[in-house]
């Protein structure tokens, strides 16, 4: 029994709140080596009973950590009673008003998102961290294998979805190593991988309107089984016509399917069909 993941007796995981603390002592010092957080801010999503916050606590100039579980909240502290620099936050990731927790507790100090996160909510999580376009370097995270391949889906490739353009959009992705099952406790059933996304500072393509790119990255991707010109045409609810002309306009075949259009291609595309 570890401090970091104690028995059934002291705490049941809660599957729901995507619970598998991390067992395996040598996991959490390569996350927060690969974070490259030396003397930056930390934004912790999830601590548990403090695993990973340790090892970032001794590298960051600071930590702040948000966990929802109220239950775990007095282990963790006590985990992390020796380290001053670590400020717990009892919240929810997807509800606290994460730019103003940002400033409010780091100013102008850089600072980088790192996470074992919760896997139900892997993809929203990421998701605001983008779109919110939050002050933050770096974001580093365990997920699910499969969910990081996705997400880190170069856009044109076989794997990519919209959630994978969004993450090009916003970020340059890696890989960067597999976590097996029996790293956690309780143990997940599919391999976990962490990915890190280093933040751009200009976008990876120039597009007029973010909002009206994704609306068609989304609508492009929205029925996969159908040609990018029938499910933008149905979703977005504009005339195949006008689609077909705007592809065309952009050098993409009418019969091309969404995984296989670049950043470039897309971005033409919803720049023409904006015209339209
Ligand atoms: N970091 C710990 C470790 O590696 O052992 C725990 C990782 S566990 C996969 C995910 C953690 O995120 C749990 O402690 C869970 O309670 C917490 N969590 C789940 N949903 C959350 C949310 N919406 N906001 C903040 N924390 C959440």
């Amino acid at each position: 029994m570890t401090k970091y993941a104690p028995g059934k007796e002291q705490h049941k995981a809660k599957k729901s709140l995507g619970q598998n603390f991390l067992v395996d002592s040598t996991v959490c010092p390569r996350i927060a080596e690969k974070a490259q957080i030396d003397g930056i801010g930390v934004l912790e999503i999830g601590p548990g009973f403090g695993a990973l916050t340790v090892e970032l606590a001794r590298r960051a100039e600071k930590v702040v950590a948000i966990e929802i579980d109220e239950d775990v909240i007095p282990q963790l502290l006590e985990n992390l009673s020796e380290f001053p620099n670590v400020t717990v936050i009892q919240g929810d990731a997807m509800e606290v008003d994460l730019r103003l927790l940002l400033e409010e507790q780091f100013g102008d100090m850089p600072v980088a998102i790192v996470g074992n996160l919760p896997y139900y909510i892997t993809s929203p999580l990421i998701m605001r961290f983008l779109e919110e376009e939050l002050p933050v370097e770096s974001i580093t995270v365990m997920v699910q294998k499969e969910a990081g391949q996705r997400l880190c889906a170069v856009p044109g490739s076989r794997e990519c979805g919209a959630v994978s353009a969004a993450v090009w959009y916003y970020s340059e992705p890696k890989i960067l190593f597999d976590v097996r099952p029996g790293a956690f406790r309780p143990q997940p059933k599919v391999t976990s991988c962490v990915i890190r996304l280093e933040i751009r500072k200009e976008p990876s393509v120039d597009v007029n309107d973010t909002e009206w790119f994704f609306s068609v990255v989304r609508a492009a991707f929205g029925q996969r089984r159908k040609t990018a010109l029938n499910a933008i045409s149905a979703l977005l609810g504009t005339g195949k016509d006008a689609v077909r002309n705007a592809m065309a306009e952009a050098g993409i075949a009418e019969n091309a399917r969404a995984e296989t259009l670049t950043m470039e291609q897309f971005a033409a595309l919803a720049e023409n069909l904006r015209k339209k």
